[in-house]
């Protein structure tokens, strides 16, 4: 089943309590790309560089099996960055700097052979150029899957809410939930967002894994317990690019095949957060996705006689 993805690709700078990056690739769309690929056939990206983005990077991801048509490289005008900062506490970050460069007036193009797409993951970026992706398909997707951030919370909320509206899933972290919803609890926070049209909402708590809600119950992945998380960045995206991907895989969208889709990402997301950027999930093999979902089944299953 086809798969598109739209989201930031990015320069990142990286501060956590283990050490500092120069400037690396990362971005919310990298992130889904590759995690995605494990899955998913021939992901398919929708995105925008810069003239300063390296070709080669561009070939790690189709050499992961992603199409590229999609992604724009400006001739002028350099890559979107941002760069923040963990604390002790890995569960929270500062953004230090936000430059949205080319991503500040990027107009999404849909090739032709992008108009087959059966599932949309709209990463995060602009809810606008979000918006602009899905009403540029033919023809609705069967599930469009949203993410996002407190960024565009605090500069396009109406926007925002609007792009909500429109999408079947939208996953954003406990603190976002908070903001969206101005309701500090989260059951009453879940409430009010899937008020807003999502049929489904999951709320990611870092090392405290994920809760999924909607109409039709609710479903909670765990994290991985680690004895040391390296770098957090981009294990949202992760998350949510293993979780489209395999449920693009299965070509199934019932609430119980999204429980699935949950352990998929998560186990995705807890290798990412063990190198700096990219770096963990650009190579994995199948043998180690396997073995650590069968670990998340294992942490989260039991028999209880009463
Ligand atoms: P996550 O840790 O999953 O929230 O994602 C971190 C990634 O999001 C980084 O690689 C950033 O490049 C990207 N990012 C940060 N701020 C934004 C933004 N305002 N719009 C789009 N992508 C962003």
């Amino acid at each position: 089943m086809s798969l598109v993805i739209v989201g930031s690709v990015a320069f990142d700078k990286i501060e956590t309590p283990y050490g500092q990056t120069d400037k690396i690739i990362g971005g919310a769309g990298t992130y889904i790309c590759f995690s995605s690929s494990y899955f998913a056939k021939n992901p398919k990206v929708v995105a925008v560089v810069g003239n300063d983005f390296p070709q080669t990077f561009i070939e790690k991801l189709t050499s992961r099996g992603v199409e590229t048509t999609g992604l724009q490289v400006k001739k002028e005008g350099k890559t979107f960055f941002w760069s923040g900062k963990y604390h002790e506490n890995m569960n929270s970050r500062e953004t230090l700097v936000t430059e949205l460069n080319v991503l500040g007036d990027f107009d999404p193009i849909i090739p032709e052979s992008y108009q087959d797409c059966t599932y949309l993951m709209l990463g995060n970026l602009s809810p606008v150029v979000q918006r602009q992706v899905i009403e540029r398909l033919t023809k609705r997707p069967k599930l469009i899957v949203m993410d996002t951030m407190n960024f565009w919370m605090d500069i396009m909320f109406d926007e925002l809410v609007k792009t909500i509206s429109m999408v079947d899933v939208l996953t954003i972290n406990d603190e976002e939930a908070a903001q969206l919803s101005g309701e500090k609890n989260i059951v009453k926070a879940a409430k009010k967002i899937l008020n807003m049209g999502p049929k489904y909402l999951i709320i990611k708590k870092g090392e405290h894994g994920a809760l999924m809600f909607s109409k039709e119950g609710q479903f909670y992945a765990p994290a991985l317990p680690l004895e040391s998380v390296f770098d957090p960045t981009g294990a949202g995206d992760t998350f949510a690019g293993g979780f489209i991907g395999y449920i693009a895989k299965t070509d199934d969208i019932s609430f119980d095949n999204m429980k699935s889709a949950m352990i998929a990402g998560s186990a995705l997301a807890s290798f990412c957060v063990e190198k700096f950027g990219t770096e963990r999930i650009e190579n994995l093999s199948d043998t180690e996705i396997k073995a650590r979902i069968r670990t998340f089944i294992d942490l989260s299953t039991f028999e209880f006689k009463f």
